[in-house]
């Protein structure tokens, strides 16, 4: 369906999860079929219009002000094939459905913290989930990609072995997805959940999760985000005006291997237990209602206790543990492998991120991950998520070429 600004259903139809500056398109095109994304995307060609895609509008940085949106949250079919452990997920699925679909088989997808996430663009970005330790990046599980390419060509992007290696990592710099076939895991359940601790009770919570870490086996991934919870009615009483180390932990292994967290002391809040797979968004138990939020990341080759010091109490400060499989060589354009951590810094509302934050980490800091990057980075800091830039901005000039595709962290030449 094809919606101008003046059309009723036009405000519905832009706006995402993301609430600053969101999209303010000429025309949508809520799509539901990949036959209409390439009529979206040949619409926009022939009135000269840039192109903006949006699944669940959970990682928008900034909306176009002209143009075309594709809205795909409608075309969010998912086929799972339970003996090849595949799903075919079209372009607006997010990580709840596919995990709807795929845990009557016992079968789990590579998804991330929220299950409000859509799965393509997740993916496309490269994709650090719940299990990465594991697995690795969801781009690493990824068989086959159809996209319609700036010129209006529907392909089949694993026979164009640069088209496909860019894709899985470079997010949404060279083509509308139409949908992806990714691998699915023997994973019914797992045990996980978080530990919440009052920092002002223990102030060292973040430095034990750091020390434990060192050595957990890979069927462990785990993250530490550290809030500043004010104190009013809508926030659960026992977190209520405290500062609060949330400790996330999904483990596929033995539970006992936990125990050292346990050890901290006592959380004023517990949810880690076993759980099923489809059930796990419980984990990180973030908002799922829309928000507004700025945040910048950086990958770390360590997390250097001093500076752990310096973070203050008063930001959102979330960081997770990365290596195990995610340091695997994959041919596919997702940089920084060898990174450690991951730092993420979350300002909500309409406030920048304090950048200043990340200055006593800048010795350890390798690059970043763009998938927690919501603010306009110049097009360096882009470049500094991957190792292979150049031959990126290449493929980018090869698909295109008159930068019709308006995506989130564009692909640009250093000026
Ligand atoms: C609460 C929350 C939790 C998150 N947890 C994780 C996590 O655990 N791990 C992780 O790796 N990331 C995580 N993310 C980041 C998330 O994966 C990215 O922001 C992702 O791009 C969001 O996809 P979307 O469809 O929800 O957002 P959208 O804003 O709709 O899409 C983001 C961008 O992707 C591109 N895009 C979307 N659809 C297509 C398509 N069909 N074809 C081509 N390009 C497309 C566009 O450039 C678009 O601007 C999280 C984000 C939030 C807000």
């Amino acid at each position: 369906m094809m919606l101008t600004n003046t059309a009723q259903g036009y405000d519905d139809a832009r706006l995402g999860y993301q609430r600053l500056d969101p999209h303010r398109p000429e025309v949508i095109f809520e799509v539901t079929s990949a036959a209409e994304i390439e009529e979206a995307v040949r619409y926009a060609v022939a009135h000269d219009h840039r192109i903006a895609v949006q699944g669940s509008g959970h990682g928008l940085t900034s909306g176009i002000q002209k143009g075309v949106l594709i809205a795909t949250r409608r075309f969010n079919g998912v086929r799972v094939d339970a003996t090849a452990k595949t799903a075919w997920v079209e372009a607006g699925a997010t990580w709840r459905d596919v995990m709807t679909a795929t845990a009557p088989y016992g079968l789990a997808p590579l998804s991330g913290s929220s299950p409000g996430v859509g799965a393509v663009a997740y993916t496309l970005g490269g994709g650090m989930g719940l299990m990465a330790r594991k697995f690795g990046y969801a781009a690493d599980h990824v068989h086959r990609i159809e996209v319609v390419t700036a010129d209006g060509v529907r392909r089949n992007a694993e026979d164009d072995p640069d088209l496909f290696w860019a894709l899985r990592g470079g997010g949404g710099n060279f083509g509308v997805v139409t949908g992806m076939e990714i691998a699915l895991f023997d994973v019914p359940a797992l045990f996980g959940g978080s530990l919440y601790f009052d920092l002002a009770e223990h102030p060292n919570a973040v430095e034990a999760w750091r020390d434990w870490t060192q050595s957990v086996p890979n069927d462990v991934t785990s993250g530490v985000t550290m809030i500043p919870f004010p104190d009013v009615p809508q926030v659960p009483e026992p977190l209520r005006g405290k500062h609060i180390a949330q400790i996330q932990v999904a483990n596929l292994g033995a539970a006992q291997v936990i125990e050292p967290l346990r050890a901290i002391g006592r959380p004023v809040l517990n949810t880690v237990g076993d759980l099923p797979y489809v059930e796990s968004g419980k984990i990180f138990a973030e908002p799922e209602s829309p928000d507004s939020y700025r945040a910048h990341n950086a990958l770390l080759s360590d997390l250097d206790p001093k500076a752990l010091r310096t973070l203050p109490k008063t930001a959102i400060i979330a960081i997770r543990h990365l290596g195990g499989a995610l340091a695997n060589k994959v041919d596919n354009a997702v940089g920084h492998r060898d990174a450690s951590y991951s730092l993420t810094v979350l300002a909500p509302g309409r406030k920048d991120v304090d950048r200043r934050i990340f200055e006593p980490w800048q010795a350890s800091t390798i690059g970043r991950f763009l998938n927690f990057i919501y603010e306009t980075l110049t097009p360096a800091e882009i470049a500094e998520a991957y190792e292979d830039f150049d031959r990126l901005l290449n493929l980018r000039d090869r698909y295109d070429a008159n930068h019709r595709l308006a995506p989130n962290h564009e692909i640009r030449a250093l000026q």
